[in-house]
């Protein structure tokens, strides 16, 4: 990876580099970070000679050969102090980031959709959520609808928060673009999905919306998991949020295995803010308050909670997983006091 001395290259300096890395069959792709452009060698970065004739040029801090299998994503690399920002957030600072909305929007009751959103605000979240688009185990159950996009961006215009929206297919991400959504999901059924993976991180590249990677259901390391996520870094976005969100269940009465322990472990190799949902993890209403607590005391940056002003007459999920804005506001507080806590620890 190229670190130039300034805050990015100008178009003489690229076409000089390019120059170089074609001899040896390689290509540059910029990364545009939040105060400072890298750039990414693709192809077999492993000759010296190229190092080194890089490392020469006067405008170039310096050339990082990390050896890893994702080497934007690690800890150690030049993007290591890239920070996450999405609407006025940058997540992970201050507070734990907190995303909250309905599982699905429901495209005949835009009021509840709308109710819920000012009530989310009020109860202090910094993002709001809804499913347009179903991932559905079952092919008969509702499977989303693109009327719901107006009603998540008329959410966004009335109470100002940024919206996460999840994506399936090139079709939806064209829509979710057009509508400049702030967080992209990728569930979890698609965590590992290259393809989209990689057209999610070229079309966003630049555009300043984060992406909201879940962990899949079926991923077994901390590394497959991070891999993921360089498929998107590497095509050119860096605004890259990792979310645990439970995998094959293992304890009977858990919809998934809560997997928040897996925090640190993330956290420790790569400098990409964990945000867990605690939602699908336990599949509850009642243990999403346990699950989070437990999530911020692991050190998670973020929590992406499901909630509904009234749970019952949701769709999809929310009957059984969704929060009231009133418990949100409570979890938000207790959260708070563990990050604290967490803080003076540290300290
Ligand atoms: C969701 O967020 O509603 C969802 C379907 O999540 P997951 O992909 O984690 O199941
Ligand atoms: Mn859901």
């Amino acid at each position: 990876m190229i670190i130039p001395k300034a805050s990015k290259l100008d178009s003489k300096q690229i076409k000089e580099i390019e120059k170089i890395v074609s001899e040896f069959d390689c290509n540059i792709l910029e990364i545009q970070g939040h105060n400072q452009c890298v750039y990414a060698i693709l192809g077999d970065e492993t000759h010296a000679l190229m190092f080194k004739r890089i490392a020469g040029l006067s405008y170039i801090r310096k050339v990082d050969a990390i050896e890893s299998p994702y080497k934007l994503m690690d800890r150690r690399s030049a993007l290591s102090d890239h920070q996450v920002q999405v609407g006025i957030s940058t997540v992970g600072k201050d507070s734990p980031f907190i995303i909250g909305g309905p599982c699905t929007i429901d495209p005949n009751e835009p009021r509840l959709y709308i109710d819920t959103a000012h009530a989310l605000k009020e109860a202090g979240v910094n993002a709001l959520r809804g499913g347009v688009w179903k991932p559905r185990t079952n092919p008969y159950s509702y499977q989303g609808d693109n009327k719901a996009i107006e009603i998540i961006i008329q959410a966004r215009e009335e109470t100002g928060l940024p919206i996460d929206v999840e994506v399936m297919d090139s079709e939806q991400l064209t829509i979710a673009m057009e509508a400049q959504v702030d967080i992209l999901q990728v569930g979890t059924r698609n965590a590992l999905n290259y393809s989209l993976l990689k057209e999610i991180g070229k079309l966003s590249a630049g555009t300043g919306s984060g992406v909201l990677l879940k962990r899949g259901r079926h991923v077994a390391s901390p590394n497959e998991f991070i891999a993921a996520a360089e498929y998107l870094v590497a095509e050119g976005n860096p605004n890259v949020m990792l979310c645990p969100r439970g995998t094959t269940p293992a304890l009977d009465g858990y919809r998934n295995h809560p997997d928040e322990s897996i925090t640190p472990l993330l956290k420790n190799r790569t400098w990409a803010p964990v945000v867990v949902d605690p939602s699908h993890s336990v599949g509850h209403a009642e243990y999403v308050l346990a699950c989070s607590l437990s999530a911020i005391a692991y050190g998670a940056d973020g929590l992406c909670i499901e909630s509904h002003i009234d749970p019952a007459r949701g769709i999809g999920d929310d009957p059984k997983q969704a929060i009231t804005p009133k418990r949100m506001k409570e979890l938000i507080a207790s959260c708070r006091e563990i990050w604290a806590h967490r803080y003076q620890v540290k300290d």
